[in-house]
């Protein structure tokens, strides 16, 4: 089915919108990350090997969102794959979801980074304000097609793409949200959080805290119950 994309009203980060927007017709998943891959709407194309779009079921119940490829799914082209991956995998055993049955992508499709001072090692950058609001129109796309039960940005960048920039991840990280995204949306931190720590005690509780959201998430699929608060987050155009 041929759909024509809609943009908000505003960028949903940033003050600026972006000068060239991705423009879609897409029918499926496949053909959407085909067209993706000659993404040029930002810069972020020109170091980075390829465009890592998301990967997973049409049919998931959940997607989840990350920052931006790493390193490693530079390279794969698969989000998700690098050792951020590896914590995320565990944590959803943890949790109780099967990884086969979700949808993955990243806010942002392309690997931003810098070179280290010394060496051949790549330094993930954070993407601005610009660059998300760039990437937007491809992750909107995403869910469109998807139509997931719940949606779960994983870390602030994703989060506050989806839900704004008021959205503070650690205070109000685990709230069951009402949006019109889908029936529910949730935010937790990224992965990467837990290999960032300085500690072992750290990281068990940076990994606690990740499976604690990511078991609401398994509530919310298994008892098809969602917003327990009934908090409404932002109005989307996505449905
Ligand atoms: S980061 Fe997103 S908007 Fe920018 S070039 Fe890549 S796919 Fe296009």
């Amino acid at each position: 089915m041929k759909r024509s994309l809609q943009r908000r009203d505003q960028p949903s980060v940033g003050e600026t919108k972006p000068s060239s927007e991705p423009r879609h017709k897409e029918n499926s998943l496949t053909e959407l990350g085909a067209e993706a891959k000659a993404c040029k709407a930002c810069d972020l194309w020109k170091n980075a090997t390829q465009t890592v779009f998301g990967e997973g079921t049409e049919s998931a119940e959940v997607v989840f969102i990350g920052e931006q490829p790493g390193d490693r799914e530079d390279i794969e082209g698969r989000p998700f794959v690098g050792p951020a991956g590896k914590v995320f995998n565990s944590a959803l055993d943890e949790a109780g979801i099967d990884r086969t049955k979700v949808y993955i992508t990243n806010a942002v499709k392309h690997f931003k980074w810098t070179p280290a001072p010394r060496g051949k090692r790549r330094i993930h950058q954070k993407p601005n304000e610009l660059e998300i609001a760039a990437c937007l129109p491809w992750l909107e796309a995403e869910l469109r097609i998807v139509k997931p039960a719940i949606v779960v940005c994983l870390g602030a960048t994703a989060a506050q793409s989806v839900l704004g920039k008021s959205f503070r991840l650690m205070r109000q990280h685990g709230e069951i949200l009402s949006s019109p995204l889908a029936r529910a949306v949730m935010a937790t931190i990224h992965p990467s959080a837990v290999l960032r720590t300085p500690d072992e005690a750290s990281r068990r509780s940076q990994m606690a805290l990740l499976v604690g959201d990511l078991k609401k998430v398994s509530n919310v699929l298994s008892h098809g119950s969602h917003t327990p608060g009934g908090r409404n987050h932002r109005q989307s155009p996505l449905r």
